[in-house]
This record gives C-alpha cells, structure tokens and sequence, in this order.
C-alpha cells in the first residue's frame, strides 16, 4: 500500500506535501517520512514511526523551506515500522532520496551484491535497495540519475511506484511505475505534482497523467513532461481531466470518514444510477452492456474475482446473475484464483470488483483470465484505475472517493451496480418476465430513500454499542441473500473495534459454532421478512435456547420477532435481492458506534490499509 507525493514547482513544496500524505493516509500509517532540498541545495530528509501528525510535530522548527520534494506514509511490507525503516530512503553518499510504493522481491539478491560491493544499508526495508542500486550504478557507469534509473528497473522484479530528488539537480523528480498506481498532475506553470492517487493532487490541478506501468517520468520545473520507458523509448503522455470535488475529500463536520461516508449512501446511490436506470420508460442502460451485448448475454459463466468486502458483493452478485440471468456464476478469492490454475474458457466473463482498482490480487488475477482468452469486466470505483484500464470494459460505482478504510458506500455501490448489471442482462436474456423487471426496476430506485428511512435507526444503535464492548466474540447470521450481509456485518466489526466476529449463514450454525454461543456471546441476526422468514425464526429459536443474546434486523412492523430478540431494529421493507443495500446500514453504524465506544481510531484501524497495492 503506502501513500506517496511529490512536487516541484515555485510554491512551498513541504505544506504541500503535508496536505497530500494526510489525504493518503488511508494507504497506510505505520510512519511517514519528507525529503525536501532547501535553496543551498541541502537535502532534508525527516522521517518518524507513526502518522502524518507526528511527523509535522517531528519536523517543527526544522528546516522545511524548498521548491522540491517527495513524501510517504508507510504500511510495512518488509521491515517493522520505525524511523529506520520510514521513506524517503537516502542513498550511501547522501545525494538520492527514494520513496517508494510496493515490494521488491528480489531485493535480498540486490542487497547482498550491493553489500559485497561496499554499500551499506541503513534499514531493513526491500525499498532501500532501489535507491542504493541507482546510486551505485550512477557512480559506477557515470549515468545522470534517468538513465541509471532504467539501468536499474532492468534488474528489478517486483512492483514500484518510485519517486526520486536528487541533491545536484533541484529542479527534477524522477518516478517510474510498475504494478504500483502512480498520478502525475500538471501544474500551469510546468510545475508539477504526483501522487499515489488523484487526491492530493485535486486541489492543485485538474490535468493528470496516469502513468502505465513500465512508464518512467521526469518531472522538471519549467520543462515539458518528459516519458519513456527503460529502454528510453518515448511515451505519449495522456492527459487527463479529473472530477473530484474538494468537498469530496474532507469529513465536512463529521467526527470520522466513515461515519460521513455511511451518511452519504443515499446521495452516493443515487449518483450511481444517474443517467443508467429510467423509470419512466423501464429501462436500464449501461454502456458496457451496448457496447459488448453478444459477449455478454451468451456467457457460458460468470466468474467473480474480488477481496475483501468487494468479495462479499461479489457473493450478492451470484445471487443476483444466477436468479435473474441462469447464467451460472462462481465467487473467487483474487488471492487464491490467481495461484489455483483455474479451469477459464474462452465464453467465461470474469468480473473484477475492486473499489480502489489498484488491488494487486484481483489485478493478476485479471491479467490470467485476460491471457486465458475470458472477456474481463471491471466494476470499480476509482476513476482511471489500473483495473478499469486493464479490462476491456467495465461500469464505475460513481460513489466519490472512499476515504474511510472500512468500505461502506463502495460495497452498496458495489452492489447497486450488480444488480443495474444483472437487471439489464436478464432485460438483454429475456430470462425474467417484464412485469418482474419493471417491479425492480422501480424499487431499485427507489432504494436512496429507503436508505435514508433506514440511516434514521442511527440513535438507536448508538445506545446500544456500549452494551456490547465488553464481547469478545460476536455472531452475525443470514440466510439467501442476507448471508453475505453477515458476512460484510462481522468484516466490519473486525476491522474497526478488533472485536472477534464471525457471519454464517443461520442455518449451518448447528453444524459447528452453536457450541459457542453462551450468554457472553451477542448474536446479530438479519431477519427481514422474506422467503426464509420462518427458517430464521427458527434458527433465533435455537440461539435462545441456548442463552444466546439476539439482536434481530427486522422488517418495520414485525411483531413475531421482537417477542424472541433481546433488541429489534426495524427498517424499511423492500423486495428480497435488495434487502443487502438496507440490511448493511444498521450493520455499519453498529460496527461504527462499538468501535467509537471502544475508543478506536475508526479511519484509521491497526494493520490495515484501504487499498491493498501489495499482493
Ligand atoms: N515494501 C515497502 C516497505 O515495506 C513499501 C510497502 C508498501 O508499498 O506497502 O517499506
């Protein structure tokens, strides 16, 4: 993961940068590091364990003057988080100072040949061997800092987004891309910004240049864009136009992203149907789905590759593509498909959901259903991705940037665009019949609102968390497609309060974890009214026979199961493949509330990072 930034130009480079790294920091925040050279051409390198903050008190009352500089905020692949082992890296004589974003993976090869040949190292970081390597090579071959850069990617495997100062030329960055998302934005007066993503860079510019991988750029001040690749052949830089709003960015009076970005499902929603769903004439419309029609409705399979939460949309989408489309589907772990040697055939369609589009499993997973001749499809969130612009088509969620690293809008993005998606297949299929398609049509839009009937049980879930802190372990069951909804229920729970939690479909309980339910254990239930009603009243009936604490997710105006749960929050009815997009807000704010309860840093949870680069 890890964020990076960088800027040369005539303004102050190092506010800049501070500003950029806080907007990165849902990459990474095991420690963040700045390298600036100052107008005597000193490098200034500071660096420290631990946030953004804690590195501009670290750096108060230092020297942060400077036109030119690279920043980074770290998520430790090799190397546990210290100063040491913080970026910018900084070359044996002190003249190259590296940031990068990756993993190197033969860098012990490359360390042990530097260290044979006199270098030495000053962390335990795979990245250190980048900077080591071009200095060596520099001296060793007298090459200016771009050609021993291409020198040296060509002994390098793994993949980078690498950002380099050099102390003799105060003008000019050099970064180079593979594998590892890289945005250069251009400034109006040739001066320039880059950047892990567009964020830091929107306040400053909206023409970016999304770097491909082998490309490697040299940002000069004053000076065209330069591009090419290790073999110094020119490449055309692409100039982009960037969307994103400042207001996108912020936490607009809200104490936590998440929180702000829970708030905004609603709008988020609606933006992701805009212009795609028309209710007045019955239609859908997705672009991908015109342009690519054939291929589309005669899959012989869909195949879903995802992590994470895009993974548990991904087990919503089965259900939808199966139920409405009979087209068969199989939900697949990027991280496990990739290394399986899977069966792929030429007929299959593979969807990539990946909010970030940068996930690196889910990005080689592609690459080997690309090579295996299948037709990929992105559904992503991040404009101009890797993954948007390594599949041959695709739809965006259009949910605005995520910046908290629980996913929420993106997953009811994710799955809003599943079901635009299968909707607009089975229209395509004929496989359901129109007045079934109409009916869905008009309540999938009319979800936003339901959202916002169900975001009300806000105080209600607030004064329950306190009441669970104290769990060590915590349940969560559905059935059908509010499964994979307990799924996305305990995901969250994990990840922002470290609380234990497990989602199982109600029914395969009795095979196993029903021994662990005791009085201790809080056991979160969704059972809105649906085919599979009386099989999950059943299965509450098992939990409380058992002294098992139940708090159900009901249908508004159920009485049945507010006489067997210890606690009901109602939400708004609708019809049953819908029923994730309403079911997982109250799961949200619950995680949310606990986690706030508990006193975590809700934005930013321990160990984890919001867009997995490394594989
Ligand atoms: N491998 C580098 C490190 O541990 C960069 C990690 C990353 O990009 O996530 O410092």
């Amino acid at each position: 993961m890890c964020g990076i930034v960088g800027y040369v130009g005539k303004k102050n480079a190092y506010s800049i940068l501070i500003s950029g790294l806080k907007r990165l920091e849902y990459r990474g925040y095991d420690s963040a590091g700045v390298a600036m050279i100052n107008v005597q051409s000193e490098l200034n390198i500071y660096k420290t364990k631990g946030k953004v903050d804690d590195l501009v008190a670290f750096c108060d009352e230092k020297d942060t003057t400077g036109t030119i500089g690279i920043a980074h905020t770290r998520w430790a692949t090799h190397g546990e988080p210290s100063s040491k082992n913080a970026h910018p890296h900084v070359s044996a004589s002190g003249r190259l100072a590296l940031i990068h974003n990756g993993i190197i993976e033969n860098y012990i090869t490359l360390k042990e040949k530097l260290i044979d040949r006199g270098v030495q190292f000053r962390s335990v970081t795979d990245s250190e061997v980048l900077v080591q390597l071009i200095e060596y090579i520099m001296q060793s071959n007298e090459l200016d800092l771009l050609e021993a850069v291409q020198v040296a990617l060509h002994q390098v495997i793994g993949a980078y987004a690498i950002a380099i100062l050099d102390r003799e030329h105060p003008d000019t960055i050099v970064c180079a891309r593979q594998s590892s998302p890289l945005v250069v934005g251009l400034g109006k007066d040739h001066d320039y910004y880059l950047a892990s993503d567009a964020s830091p860079i929107a306040e400053y510019t909206d023409k970016v240049v999304y770097l491909n991988d082998g490309d490697i750029a040299v940002l000069q001040y004053g000076k065209t864009l330069k591009m090419v690749n290790k073999d110094n052949e020119t490449q055309q830089p692409k100039v982009k136009q960037i969307d994103v709003s400042l207001g996108q960015l912020e936490k607009g009076g809200y104490p936590y992203f998440m929180l702000k970005e829970i708030f905004e499902q609603p709008e988020c929603l609606r933006d992701c149907m805009r212009g795609r769903i028309n209710v007045e004439s019955n239609r859908i419309s997705l672009s991908a789905v015109i342009d690519y029609r054939e291929k589309l409705i005669n899959a012989r399979r869909i195949i879903i590759v995802a992590c994470g939460t895009s993974w548990h949309a991904g087990l919503i989408g089965k259900q939808l593509f199966e139920s409405l489309c009979r087209i068969p589907v199989e939900v697949e772990y990027a991280s496990e498909f990739r290394y399986r040697n899977p069966v792929i055939f030429p007929d299959d369609v593979v969807i990539a959901i990946s909010q970030s589009g940068e996930t690196a499993d889910t990005l080689a997973a592609i690459e080997l259903a690309s090579k295996s001749g299948a037709f990929v499809f992105g559904v992503c969130n991040a404009i101009g991705a890797s993954i948007p612009r390594q599949t041959q088509t695709g739809v965006y969620i259009h949910v605005g940037p995520e910046i908290g690293v629980a996913s929420t809008k993106a997953f009811t993005g994710q799955v809003t665009t599943l079901s635009m998606l299968a909707l607009c297949l089975a229209q395509e299929r004929k496989s359901i019949p129109a007045a079934m398609y109409q009916e869905m049509i008009k309540e999938l839009a009319s979800i936003p609102e339901k959202l916002e009937l169900a975001l009300r049980t806000n105080k209600q879930i607030e004064q329950l968390a306190p009441i669970f802190t104290y769990a060590k372990n915590c349940l969560y069951l559905g059935r059908g497609y509010n499964y994979p909804v307990a799924l996305e229920g305990a995901l969250k729970l994990k990840e922002i309060s470290y609380i234990h939690a497990e989602g199982y479909p109600a029914a395969e309980m009795k095979h196993g974890p029903i021994a662990l339910i005791d009085s201790e254990m809080p056991v979160f239930v969704i059972a809105t009214r649906d085919r599979l009603y009386d099989k999950v009243i059943s299965n509450i009936q098992e939990v409380r026979a058992r002294g098992g604490r139940v708090t159900a997710l009901v249908t508004e105006g159920d009485e049945q199961i507010s006489k067997l749960a210890d606690y009901v929050i109602e939400l708004p009815d609708t019809l049953e493949c819908f029923q994730p997009l309403i079911a997982s807000i109250p799961l949200q704010l619950l995680a949310y509330h606990i986690a706030v309860c508990k006193g975590k840093d809700v934005d930013r949870p321990r160990n984890l990072a919001k867009s997995v680069t490394v594989e």
